[in-house]
């Protein structure tokens, strides 16, 4: 029988021992590699070692640190796993939606933010079979009038209906729903398009909830949809070609997304089937206005090209002369910001979640497409190799 004080101290002593740094048996450990964390501008060759799902030390030689796996990452970047703001891996609106594992595993992208697939009616469904079985992290925002099939229904007096429904929904599901998505564009809904929009609005302020706004053909017009944004809504499809766009006719940025990004509005690329092109980009990026994420809005029609996945849309920044971090910060630290939901997401610091991609940067000749199918040849592009979520290798 031992004395139930030594047996404490014991149990005390094996508590502690998973504690105790780099000396205690490592899950995984990833060695050479060029470790960059774009959040804290860090870069440096060294060793990044993994415990418990958590990134338990990051130093220039870990070679004493026993460990269960090691991967030799010379010659590739390490970095946060990819984080992507806009993607459609939730079923219900469209059902042109893809599965995020597959996609994660040979993309680097640890954590995906579905875009508005799904509705409030649907949001318990989006937590059971898409966020819950995923080995990547998973997020939404969940649509404001989802399911607007029947055309003898009233659609705004629909959504005003819903509006609490679409609130609660996303209230009651504040760990995985970030929000509410609206589409805004003669395209999308029609003369509706501003009536959603000033619903949307009329929630976000009401139940503290973030927007994110599609835009694509006015009218409605720039300056109408701008001025019903406040902090923190996000902006997608930024760099899109259509009417209802971010820059003036002379390349010039609208004086009310500049106003709108002063008060805090988010500016995200949401690349697509039809919202990427090349001019524009480049043009705002000579105007001095970088977008605040870069994400892929991948779906079914684009997976295949023109949009592949996140790291080619991040390569075609290194192509508009972005330099490697402040393209990368797009696709790690400041979508997780937008996310907030983990601590430490998209950085690479010790304790934080050991979600990470090893990333080549390829030198050569590379062809890569916009929306509208012009091709530019780039010089670099970002591919991944391996994908670590979670503190495991996603295959
Ligand atoms: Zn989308």
């Amino acid at each position: 029988m031992i004395p139930a004080m030594v047996r404490r101290d014991f149990l005390r002593a094996l508590a502690a021992a998973p504690l105790a740094g780099a000396q205690a048996r490592l899950d995984l450990l990833i060695r050479h590699g060029e470790v960059l964390d774009p959040s804290r501008r860090w870069r440096r060759r060294g060793d990044v070692g993994i415990r418990d799902g958590k990134i338990a030390a990051i130093e220039d030689d870990l070679a004493a640190a026993p460990a269960a796996e090691v991967i030799d990452a010379r010659g590739l970047l390490v970095t946060p796993g990819l984080v992507d703001l806009h993607t459609h891996c939730a079923w219900g609106m469209t059902g042109l939606s893809i599965k995020a594992d597959p996609i994660a595993a040979r993309s680097g992208t640890t954590t995906w933010v579905d875009a508005g697939s799904f509705g409030s009616d649907q949001a318990a469904g989006f937590r059971r079979f898409i966020v819950e079985p995923a080995r990547a992290r998973i997020f939404g925002y969940v649509h404001l009038y989802a399911n607007l099939r029947n055309p003898d229904v009233d659609v705004v007096k629909y959504a005003r209906e819903n509006l609490r429904r679409t609130a609660q929904a996303a209230l009651d599901n504040r760990d995985i729903i970030l929000g509410v998505k609206v589409y805004v564009g003669a395209n999308m809904n029609g003369r509706y398009s501003l009536d959603f929009l000033k619903l949307g609005r009329e929630l976000g302020d009401q139940f503290k909830l973030p927007l994110m706004v599609h835009i694509s053909f006015a009218p409605p017009e720039t300056p109408q949809v701008m001025e019903l944004l406040r902090a923190g809504d996000v902006v997608t499809h930024c760099f899109n070609t259509h009417t209802l766009g971010i820059l003036e006719p002379d390349g010039q940025v609208r004086a009310s997304v500049g106003e709108a990004r002063q008060r805090g509005v988010l500016f995200d690329v949401g690349h697509g089937a039809g919202s990427f092109n090349f001019e524009v980009a480049r043009k705002a990026l000579a105007a001095g206005f970088p977008p605040d994420t870069i994400s892929s809005d991948l779906y079914d029609i684009n997976v295949r090209g023109p949009v592949f996945d996140l790291p080619t849309t991040l390569s075609k920044f290194l192509h508009l002369g972005m330099s490697l971090e402040e393209t990368l910060l797009r696709g790690t630290a400041q979508p997780a910001k937008v996310i907030n939901r983990v601590e430490g997401l998209g950085t690479l610091a010790v304790g934080a979640p050991a979600d990470l991609a090893l990333l080549a940067l390829e030198e050569g000749e590379f062809k890569l497409m916009d929306s509208q199918k012009n091709v530019v040849t780039a010089r670099q592009r970002i591919v991944s190799r391996v994908t670590i979520c979670r503190g495991k290798r996603l295959v």
